[in-house]
């Protein structure tokens, strides 16, 4: 199957000043689109050029996983995000995220810390582990939880190409931005997903 860039679920200057028109200029028009039209080239005439995006980003190694992980981590990373807004959860996943980590206040403490303390490229997430807990996790380059058997809920790009038109070296800014900018429809809609 031919993989396409997915339309941003908002306009590209929706996020600014947090997260520019020019960032998404690069970071989807250039980055991500370079990574779908990779890996169609790379799946051409192998036995993943039939398989839907999760079953290669599970079984493929090396060139043909980075692409298709990549892929799948900026599809979902774009759907995390929405314009500014204050967090609205359900009660009933707040009571998840305390049970997992005390509090809020707590999770996002230590999701920056993980995405302010990882060295090089890479994302940090906040998966479901499938026995009701959450953990966050750090993964290297184009890692993705789905390859350990657990569920996305959140992510964050820490690579340079995220957030260097917009703040420079100063990746702690980013992340401070990240979390006025979260879809916590879409993180909740995901752990009920998990749950099926
Ligand atoms: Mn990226």
């Amino acid at each position: 199957m031919e993989h396409k860039l997915p339309e941003l679920p908002y306009k590209k200057d929706a996020l600014a000043p947090l997260i520019s028109a020019e960032t998404f200029e690069y970071h989807y028009g250039k980055h991500h689109n370079t990574y779908v039209v990779n890996l169609n080239k790379l799946i051409k005439g192998t036995e993943f050029e039939k398989m839907e995006l999760d079953a290669i980003v599970k079984k493929a190694k090396g060139p043909v996983y980075n692409n298709a992980a990549q892929h799948w981590n900026h599809s979902f990373f774009w759907n995390c995000l929405r314009a500014k807004q204050e967090p609205e959860l359900d009660e009933g996943f707040m009571l998840l995220i305390n049970k997992s980590f005390g509090s809020l206040g707590e999770l996002k403490a230590k999701f920056s810390e993980a995405a302010l303390g990882l060295f090089g490229s890479g994302w940090v997430w906040l998966v479901d582990n499938g026995n009701e807990t959450l953990s966050i996790i750090s993964s290297q380059n184009a890692g993705n939880p789905l390859v350990e058997g657990k569920k996305p809920l959140l992510v964050l790009d820490v690579w340079e190409h995220a957030y260097y038109i917009d703040y420079r070296n100063k990746r702690a800014d980013y992340i401070e931005a990240f979390w006025t900018l979260i879809n916590w429809e879409f993180v909740m809609h995901n752990h009920m997903d998990a749950k099926k």
